[in-house]
């Protein structure tokens, strides 16, 4: 299982290092299961390469060129520095807000898989799709799927419904495992969801069949709300 926590704009580097060295000593005392898998992604300035060996690093942006004139990205070299190999691509606000059109997410995606970087690839319907059925939703998600190999050895897709994300309205299980069903026989690469997760849905939303795990962004900032979404979903789990 995947729990991965994507802290936006939030955090600084002071911040981040406080927050992993809680995480790291909630995951240490907590004894949990080797197969539970912890990424963070934090600012690019809170970038860098933490002594914990439990959670996993990743970049929320990166630009597809190896160095050069790019005012204001970051690439591979910024990221070796510090032995980064993670990186999210695809995520709705870049879409949206940053105007990142599906050909350059292409190639950023085609840039990373290159060099062999572990990809989440996020993907996720607006609400004027979602109201018009399940087989718009599907042949929308296919669309973002183009050029995308879902072959990739070192692919993760995370499913994120636009119209849930932020809002506080998660998508219901129902929906979840339609969209799962879906990717499932598209891919074999392991499946996310994330929109308004939390620690109240955790149990409900890695319950649905096909979903193994959860990319989260505001329950996630706060490390004990993060800790304890970790702790539900071991405790689901197990039972
Ligand atoms: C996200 O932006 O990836 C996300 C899932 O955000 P939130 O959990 O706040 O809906």
């Amino acid at each position: 299982m995947i729990l991965a926590a994507n802290f936006k704009m939030n955090h600084t580097r002071s911040s981040t290092k406080e927050y992993i060295d809680s995480l790291c000593r909630f995951l240490k005392k907590g004894n949990f299961d080797q197969d539970i898998e912890i990424y963070l992604f934090p600012p690019a300035t809170a970038l860098d390469s933490y002594e914990c060996e439990s959670v996993r690093i990743g970049a929320q942006n990166a630009y597809c060129a190896e160095e050069g004139s790019f005012t204001g990205e970051i690439g591979p070299v910024q990221l070796g520095e510090f032995g980064i190999e993670t990186v999210l691509i695809g995520h709705s606000e870049r879409r949206e807000l940053f105007g990142e059109s599906q050909e350059l997410i292409n190639k950023k995606f085609a840039f990373y898989k290159e060099r062999g970087f572990e990809i989440f690839y996020c993907i996720g319907e607006k609400l004027d799709i979602r109201e018009r059925g399940i087989e718009e939703v599907k042949s929308f998600l296919r669309r973002q799927l183009l050029n995308i190999d879902t072959d990739y050895e070192n692919l993760i897709i995370a499913y994120e419904p636009v119209w849930a994300i932020g809002t506080g309205k998660s998508a219901h299980a129902e929906d979840i495992a339609e969209v799962m069903e879906f990717l499932g026989s598209i891919t074999d690469a392991p499946l996310l969801y994330g929109g308004s997760v939390k620690a109240g849905n955790i149990e409900s939303i890695i319950s649905v069949e096909g979903c193994e795990g959860a990319l989260i962004g505001t329950a996630s900032w706060k490390v004990d709300s993060f800790c304890e979404i970790i702790e539900r979903a071991q405790m689901r789990k197990r039972s």
